[in-house]
């Protein structure tokens, strides 16, 4: 049950004055409530201000600069009152020592303004400065008070993001009555790490973040900041280790078989394992030989060799007689998987299936008969995988292809149709470490550091459009000795039928400058279309592919070398990398052409250097993290980290660790949470909705 001392933080918004059903409804939408009911005071909260205005800034009227707020000690003068049915705006002259200013406002309530801005009388007036021909104005100021009345004015006022319809002073209003609803919480940090921080309590610092003294108290480096980021990646961080503790405690299998199986998986292949791969199966069998569960997460960067690791592992796992499953994003790396993995499975003595969401029903039938059977030893699939109805007669291992593609619900709906079942997330997209922690948690990791043997690096050079005509005679010479190339158009979503016209003319300026039959891939072709312009570049009928993104994925056409992306400033940094993964895949040197349209700003300018100096796609990943934040990453829009509303990926991902090893220590030291610090902790993990964890720990 939740602390009683949190009650009034887990009341409904609707409680705070001046929130009535409509507004509550319009507050959680913005501080993300659950979707069924309204927000709590907690979340409110959690919306922490983004910026702040200093009225404290008073130049005078000739110093104030444009779009400056500023507070003036003003006389007012004599109104400039339009005709009664006049559109035009009221305007209010006033001055002080330095100069004059004018008041506007668009349909004035001319006794309002009358009462608040007298004639001749002197008025402490703050709001924001324009400057118009040389003239400052300044529309409808946030304030007009009499000289003795100035101290009622905030001398600085939180800015918080908004949502349409939600006036900010209501907003400012309702936080400032939830900041008197903090009640004075257990201490869940120990002192010790205080001391050495110098961190406030945990009152102290959201207090402050609501009402700062100065700029820098907001800044992500802040110590308000930090013990709030701190207090929300440690809740994190406390619950994942506790989910994991558990899935650890409801027993795995030990699975030591004498490794025959995957022998011989690794002898049907044509070619030798890096050490990379070797280290991860190694780490694999170990974690498999335990009698707890495996949750491994395979990181590689494109190209790296994981389906092979994949497959060995489920091949380990298959030889005590359990089933395997692997499950792909999408329906066209599922059957890739199973067309590579078809060969050396026959080899083995592996028996293999597919199964997607176009199976007809009697297909999916047969194949559930099997399944129940244990006639299959391996499933390759969708999504479709975990679907309800699918069973297994004994599922020992899942593989999670492209894990950050799918919510931790279908992981665990997979590995939840066997007991005990080991789970290995293979992930392409390079996640940076603080990222790893933040969605994963502890996991342990795998990754492979090196590409397989014989590939080439690849060549890369940004050039400015102006010199497209040099590229092209380039790609021709190029094309005259045998090479082929990829020319890839970027594709801006809001305005596709623009971008359809430019890959189209593209097309037709390249296939004339270069006088032959071109390739042309873009996403509204039929799948027939797309196909066969495909293997007419593949099996080399045309030299050069013209297309849109849509090669980002699952396109292997090892002979392939050189790369032109157009507009590649338009590209942030992990699409760039896959996108140049599409050459380097033979023997042969390769190249990759940004060419980009100037004037680059500060940032495409960076990533396309970036770009430039290295090939290694973790190093690409945590340079995108610092340009972009977290959340784009993963694929989701909103800024900052998913998941979090303080913490940032990027600005405390110091902390991050920090919390890791402080969750660790606290469940070696107290894996009930019933110290008086782990009664704490039980707080902290209400407040920032990670108390699922809590109920897991009554279940053990
Ligand atoms: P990814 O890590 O991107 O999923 P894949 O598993 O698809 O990479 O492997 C990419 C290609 O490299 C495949 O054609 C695969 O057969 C090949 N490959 C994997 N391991 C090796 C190796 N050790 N030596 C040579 N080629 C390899
Ligand atoms: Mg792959």
């Amino acid at each position: 049950m939740r602390p009683p001392i949190l009650d009034p933080l887990f009341a409904p918004v609707s409680t705070l004055p001046g929130i009535g059903p409509k507004i509550a409804k319009l507050v959680s939408g913005l501080v993300g409530g659950q979707p069924d009911r309204d927000a709590t005071v907690s979340d409110l909260l959690f919306h922490i201000p983004h910026n702040l205005i200093d009225r404290r800034h008073q130049p005078g009227i000739a110093y104030s600069e444009s779009g400056d707020i500023v507070t003036l000690d003003v006389t007012i003068g004599r109104h400039q009152a339009p005709p009664r049915n006049s559109k035009a705006p009221y305007k209010i002259p006033a001055h002080d020592e330095t100069g004059e200013i004018s008041f506007v406002f668009f349909h004035p309530r001319r006794d309002w303004l009358e009462k608040t801005f007298p004639e001749g009388e002197r008025r402490i007036v703050s709001g924001k400065v324009e400057w118009f021909n040389d003239r400052p104005q300044m529309v409808h100021p946030d304030y007009s008070l009499k000289p003795e009345e100035a101290a009622e004015m905030p001398s600085i006022e939180p800015v918080y993001p908004l949502t349409a319809g939600l006036a900010s002073k209501t907003l400012q209003k309702a936080m400032r009555a939830a900041l008197e609803r903090v009640p004075n919480l257990p201490e869940w940090l120990n002192d010790a790490h205080l001391r050495q921080t110098g961190w406030p309590d945990f009152r102290d610092a959201l207090q402050t973040l609501h009402m700062p003294k100065e700029r820098q108290d907001m800044e992500p480096q802040s110590i308000y900041m930090q013990r709030l980021a701190y207090d929300e990646l440690l809740a994190s961080q406390l619950a994942l280790a506790m989910v994991r503790a558990n899935m650890r405690l409801l027993g795995g299998t030990a699975r030591k078989p004498d490794g025959a199986l995957q022998q011989s998986v690794i002898d049907a292949l044509p070619f030798h394992l890096t050490d990379s791969q070797s280290n991860a199966i190694r780490e694999i069998n170990e974690d498999l030989a335990e009698p707890t569960r495996m949750l491994r997460l395979l990181q590689g960067d494109v190209g790296s060799g994981k389906t092979v690791v994949a497959l060995a592992a489920l091949a380990q796992v298959i030889e005590t007689g359990a089933q395997g499953g692997l499950m792909a994003p999408t329906e066209i790396l599922a059957r890739q998987h199973y067309a590579s993995m078809t060969p050396l499975c026959e080899k083995a003595g592996i028996r293999l299936a597919l199964m997607t969401g176009k199976d007809s029903q009697k297909q999916r039938r047969l194949l559930q008969e099997r399944l129940d059977a244990g006639e299959v030893d391996l499933v390759v699939g969708t999504h479709a995988l975990f679907q309800g109805s699918v069973s297994f007669k004994n599922l020992g291992m899942v593989v999670v292809d492209e894990q950050h593609r799918f919510g931790v619900h279908q992981r665990l709906a997979l590995s939840g149709k066997g007991q005990g079942v080991d789970v290995l997330v293979m992930t392409a997209t390079p996640i940076p470490r603080t990222l790893v922690l933040t969605c994963f948690g502890d996991m342990d990791v795998s990754r492979l550091t090196e590409k397989p043997a014989g590939r080439k690096p690849i060549r890369t050079v940004s050039v400015s459009l102006d010199r497209l005509d040099e590229i092209i005679s380039r790609v021709g010479a190029a094309i005259s000795e045998g090479q082929k190339v990829y020319w890839v158009c970027p594709l801006v979503e809001e305005s596709e039928k623009i971008d359809l016209a430019a890959v189209e003319d593209r097309h037709r300026v390249l296939e004339h400058a270069l006088r032959q039959r071109i390739s042309l891939v873009h996403g509204r072709m039929g799948a027939d279309e797309k196909d066969s312009a495909m293997s007419a570049f593949k099996n080399g009928e045309t030299k050069v592919l013209v297309a849109t993104t849509v090669i980002e994925v699952g396109v292997d056409v090892p002979d392939a070398t050189i790369i032109v992306i157009e507009h590649a400033e338009r590209f942030g940094l992990a699409q760039l990398h896959q996108l140049r993964g599409r050459v380097g895949r033979g023997d042969k040197p390769s190249s990759c052409v940004l060419l980009y349209k100037g004037p680059l700003g500060e940032t495409a300018g960076a990533r396309l250097n970036i770009m430039r100096e290295t090939n290694d796609g973790f190093l690409i990943a945590e340079e995108d993290l610092k340009l972009r934040g977290g959340g784009e990453i993963l694929g989701t829009r909103q800024s900052g980290t998913p998941g979090f509303r303080i913490a940032r990926a990027d600005e405390h991902a110091d902390l991050m660790e920090v919390a890791r090893d402080d969750s660790r220590l606290i469940l070696e030291m107290d894996p009930e949470l019933k110290s008086e610090r782990g009664v704490a902790l039980r707080c902290l993990l209400y407040l920032f909705g990670r108390d699922a964890a809590i109920r897991l720990l009554r279940a053990g």
